[in-house]
């Protein structure tokens, strides 16, 4: 990977099928070259990148923080293009902020829910802790708070770990939960599909096992669309959870993806025509037409 993380976007194949560079990355340099565009620490105070906040039916209602930066490039990814242009996207908030805005979309829209998404919640760390605090300190007005990862960074951070169950835990009086997402169990398909190299397939197992052992609330969300996931690889997916625990791959939710507009776009630059159609639709000529300028 180039140093700069300007220059990873989003993947693209050649006419042979060979990822073009910078691709397949490392996910661990990713999130390091990421934080540098979407976290920094003004007078003390831990800020983080995000670009908007609403609410969504999903988890029965729910409001939402749209944070910025990923150290993934998922080619079905439905984030917009904030997740590949960090630096150009979104404005920089401190905890309280973010808290006070999600508790204003509680109180208009009637919610006792609320969630970090948008990218990778767990790149600025003591930021994402920042905001669980204030969350805990109001736990009686929340049903649920929801942070939505891949897992590269509970798996490189124990401490982030260790932290997290004071806020999500399944044994104390918590509202925190991570949803936790496994793209893949075997290295070749993991690397078609999150853009990053196959050797770093095990991540997201290693956070597993480690929110597991560490009694922190979550449950593990897998891609099993047919279309990017054969049953081979579904298997292997959930014998590794089998092994963490029976329960973990029994309370697995089965993700099925939807082609959004932006995930249209990066699924044609990877030469999947069987998933976006032959034609170029007109909401992917004006993603497209959005994009940065590199
Ligand atoms: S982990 Fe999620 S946000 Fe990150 S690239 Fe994959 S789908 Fe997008």
């Amino acid at each position: 990977m180039k140093k700069n993380n300007e220059d990873v976007r989003y993947a693209v194949r050649d006419e042979a099928g060979k990822y073009l560079p910078p691709f397949p990355v490392d996910p661990i340099a990713l999130t390091e070259h990421t934080r540098e565009k979407v976290c920094k620490t003004t007078d003390g105070i831990y800020m983080r990148k995000y670009t908007r906040f609403y609410a969504v039916g999903v988890y029965g209602g729910i409001a939402t923080a749209y944070s910025v930066g990923c150290n993934y490039r998922c080619v079905f990814c439905w984030v917009d293009w904030s997740r590949d242009w960090p630096e150009k996207s979104g404005e920089f908030y401190n905890p309280s902020e973010i808290y006070q805005e999600l508790r204003q979309i509680m109180r208009t829209q009637g919610l006792r829910r609320a969630r970090i998404s948008g990218a990778e919640p767990t790149l600025c760390p003591s930021h994402l802790l920042g905001v669980l605090d204030l969350v805990h300190r109001d736990r009686n007005i929340f049903d649920l708070f929801v942070i939505e990862s891949n897992g590269v960074v509970f798996s490189q951070d124990e401490d982030l770990v260790r932290n997290l169950k004071r806020y999500a835990s399944t044994n104390r009086d918590t509202v925190g939960h991570v949803r936790l997402s496994i793209r893949g169990g075997l290295p070749e398909p993991f690397e078609e599909k999150t853009g990053c190299k196959g050797e770093f397939v095990e991540l997201p197992f290693i956070a597993a096992q480690r929110l597991w052992d560490a009694n922190v609330s979550f449950h593990v969300a897998v891609v099993v669309d047919p279309r990017f996931t054969s049953e081979e690889e579904k298997q292997v997916i959930y014998d590794k959870l089998s092994d963490i625990d029976k329960t973990v791959k029994e309370g697995v939710e089965e993700e099925y993806l939807d082609p959004y507009p932006h995930a249209l776009v990066r699924l044609r630059a990877v030469g999947r025509e069987d998933v976006t159609g032959k034609e170029i639709s007109r909401v992917e000529k004006s993603m497209l037409r959005e994009r940065p300028e590199s």
